[in-house]
């Protein structure tokens, strides 16, 4: 399946992406697991990015595309890909229309994950992730607890809270998701490959883009 995942931070976009590659194989592209993982490993790429993302920021739209126009040229997106943090801005879902098409790909549909806002802030403040650039995998202190604390249950590396989950940057990214990607909702919807989905549970999400999906 080739999806676009949109929903605010929290929403559970990487958790169903992860539930959806394990249907058909299709591979998670997350822009935020690309920029952590460039920023640890010190890259140049990283380099640029860590300021804006400390901050809750954006990262500049012409990065996002070059890593974008690379990432989905690998032959693992051949099967599929689930797009999970991308396009954030009109500008970054303007030029991914055009290198889809240069590329002579075609979506299958664009998934909005709406979520309370309550649920949003409790979500995130209570979010830990697996600090191992390559693992990155995710709990919660409430209700998915690694088995021993702090130490990731896959990887065994620390699990510890990003440093742009702290109260003050989580409330700005949120308010950079109303401003900058909650308009890309209205520009799916005019090209007709909208499908909005409520529900805080990630299970039922998946089941809604099965059903959507007829698999
Ligand atoms: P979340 O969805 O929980 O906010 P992500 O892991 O998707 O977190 O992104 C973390 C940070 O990486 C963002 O706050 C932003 O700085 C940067 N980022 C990720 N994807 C994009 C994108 N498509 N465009 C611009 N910046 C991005
Ligand atoms: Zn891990």
């Amino acid at each position: 399946m080739k999806l676009i995942l949109l929903g605010a931070p929290g929403a559970g976009k990487g958790t169903v992406a992860k539930m959806l590659t394990a249907l058909d194989g299709s591979v998670q592209i997350s822009t935020g697991d690309i920029l952590r993982g460039a920023v640890q490993a010190g890259t140049d790429l990283g380099k640029e990015a860590k300021g804006y993302m400390d901050r809750g920021d954006l990262v500049p739209d012409s990065l996002i595309m070059g890593i974008m126009e690379k990432r989905l040229q690998e032959p693992d997106c051949a099967k599929g890909f689930l797009l999970d943090g991308f396009p954030r801005t009109i500008p970054q879902a303007e030029a991914l229309k055009v290198l889809l098409n240069k590329l002579n790909i075609k979506l299958d549909m664009v998934v909005s994950i709406d979520v309370p806002r309550e649920v949003i802030l409790d979500r995130l403040t209570t979010r830990r992730t697996c600090e191992n650039a390559k693992c990155q995998a995710i709990y919660n202190v409430k209700s998915n607890p690694p088995k021993k604390e702090g130490i990731c249950d896959k990887c065994g590396s620390p699990v510890v809270q990003r440093a742009d989950e702290t109260v003050e940057a989580i409330s700005h990214r949120l308010e950079t998701y109303n401003q900058k990607t909650a308009p890309l909702i209205g520009f799916y919807e005019k090209e007709g490959m909208l499908h909005s989905i409520t529900g805080t549970s990630s299970d039922a999400v998946v089941n809604g883009i099965k059903a959507h999906l007829k698999i």
